[in-house]
């Protein structure tokens, strides 16, 4: 396709303009604003000189959720005290296949971070080729120090509202922070007890009621493989390397697996109240302690220093600072500072892999770019859970369950493919390979051409 040349100056413009009219009418909303700039910088210029999409407002149109839904979520606790939490559901493009995306349960929840969530995830899911809208909800409630019976009671009201909006061909939550196989249980029980069906509404399922092998893995295993792909481009590979994770929930913890087994040496894993450092490596029997007391035991990382006292938890702090080839940011949004940034570059790391959703602070993001290393956004990098969520939905309608070994396949089959179309759409004159421009114009054409396709909808 011919591309037409349009002059930097218009380009910087028509940039601040567009943010402008962002900022006119969610000025507070700050991640979500985050999100959008850093889509905006790299698919307006596409815009501009391609002449199919001029005048047609599509990414003014892709910034407004199709929908949003906030309501009240009433639940009693364990004392018999009735808590109010706030529950949202943003179905923000169904342009390519029903809303797709994760449900988040953390005290810090609100528009600005899942609207930024939704926008994301509308890019990543057209980029895992699969037919998927994006979407994100969540509520303010925290998980954390509830008893299994307050997580059911809250979950089965979020549900008796959520619901209504919610169904196989229309929209199709998932899990993210806070929201695992335990939540997925109650949220589909309830589901399935009001709509009278037993249906593919969620993904995360377990796998005696429908879910699919590897789901749980995706999003780290998927993390792992973007890496090892651009690592292929340079040549190069993970045996020996050393790795810096953040986060000690789902993302890490595959993430960890992922890369120990293909040789790799995980240093650190972390939690909002600190870090762990085990010089020696996370292997496959620590890795094994770190599941049960998460997952089961739902404790703190920095238990993990009293089982294997020669590693260290430094409170407060992150990963960044230990010396690393490779990092993998999975706990959450902003955790990589520009300063951040700069120190996992004089420790000679030179492969970001995002597992986590926009880990990186904008001046982190252009620090990695301006030094050309290796640097995946989490849209492209951390799209294999949704790819396998997309999966998950196919065995469903099908009716059928794919063996480990197909939907690892799979799975890796995208990833691969995702790297390519970055570098369709990322690859610099000098060689180098932009995969924040290379994720972001991907996914925002094959939207864009379903949109125009469909007219002013
Ligand atoms: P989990 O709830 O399983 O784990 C989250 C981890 O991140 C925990 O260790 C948690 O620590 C830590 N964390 C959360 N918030 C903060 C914070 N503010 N500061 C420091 N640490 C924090 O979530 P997931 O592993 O599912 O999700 C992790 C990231 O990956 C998120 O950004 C999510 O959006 C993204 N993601 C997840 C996908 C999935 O399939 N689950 C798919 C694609 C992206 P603590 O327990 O102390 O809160």
């Amino acid at each position: 396709m011919e591309l037409k040349v349009v002059k930097p100056e218009i380009v910087r413009l028509q940039i601040k303009e567009f943010m402008n009219l962002v900022k006119e009418r969610d000025n507070h909303q700050l991640e979500f604003l985050q999100a959008v700039e850093e889509v905006a910088e790299t698919v307006v210029p596409y815009i501009l000189s391609n002449e199919i999409y001029k005048g047609k407002q599509i990414l003014t149109r892709m910034v407004e959720p199709e929908r949003v839904l906030m309501f009240r979520v009433p639940w009693v606790n364990d004392e018999g005290k009735i808590i109010v939490n706030r529950g949202f559901r943003i179905q923000m493009n169904s342009a390519i296949g029903p809303y797709k995306g994760g449900l988040r349960f953390h005290p810090t929840v609100n528009l600005s971070i899942l609207k930024f969530l939704a926008f994301e995830q509308v890019f990543k899911n057209a980029l895992t080729t699969l037919p998927m809208g994006g979407g994100k909800g969540g509520s303010d409630f925290d998980p954390k120090g509830k008893t299994d019976d307050e997580i059911m009671r809250f979950c089965h009201s979020f549900m008796s509202e959520l619901s209504r909006h919610i169904g196989a061909n229309t929209d199709v939550p998932a899990g993210d922070i806070g929201v695992g196989a335990r939540e997925i249980g109650f949220l589909f029980g309830m589901y399935k007890r009001l709509r009278n069906e037993f249906t593919g509404v969620l993904t995360g399922k377990g796998m005696s009621w429908g879910g699919s092998l590897i789901r749980p893995e995706a999003t780290g295993y998927g993390t792992v493989y973007f890496a090892q792909n651009m690592l292929k481009t340079k040549g190069d590979g993970l045996d020996g390397k050393i790795i810096t994770v953040s986060g000690s929930g789902n993302v890490a913890q595959y993430a960890c697996e992922k890369a120990t087994q293909l040789g790799a040496k995980v240093v650190t894993l972390s939690d909002s109240l600190g870090f762990i450092y085990d010089k020696e490596g996370i292997d496959a029997s620590k890795l094994a302690f770190v599941m049960d007391l998460k997952n089961n035991k739902r404790g703190r990382i920095k238990e993990y220093v009293k089982k294997y006292p020669n590693a260290k938890f430094i409170a407060g702090e992150r990963p960044w600072g230990i010396r690393c080839e490779i990092a993998l940011p999975c706990a959450t949004q902003n955790e990589i500072s520009g300063e951040e940034a700069k120190t996992l570059l004089e420790n000679g790391c030179y492969v970001i892999s995002e597992g986590a959703n926009m880990p990186s602070t904008p001046e982190a993001v252009r620090i990695f770019l301006n030094a050309k290393i290796l640097y995946a956004p989490g849209k492209a990098s951390n799209a294999g859970g949704v790819a396998t969520s997309g999966l998950e939905m196919s065995q469903n309608s099908l009716r059928t369950n794919w063996t480990r070994e197909e939907v690892d396949s799979k799975l890796k089959k995208i990833m691969s493919d995702i790297h390519d179309s970055c570098l369709e759409f990322g690859k610099q004159e000098d060689g180098y390979i932009d995969y924040v421009k290379g994720a972001n114009i991907a996914g925002f054409v094959k939207v864009a051409d379903a949109m125009l396709a469909q007219g002013v909808v």
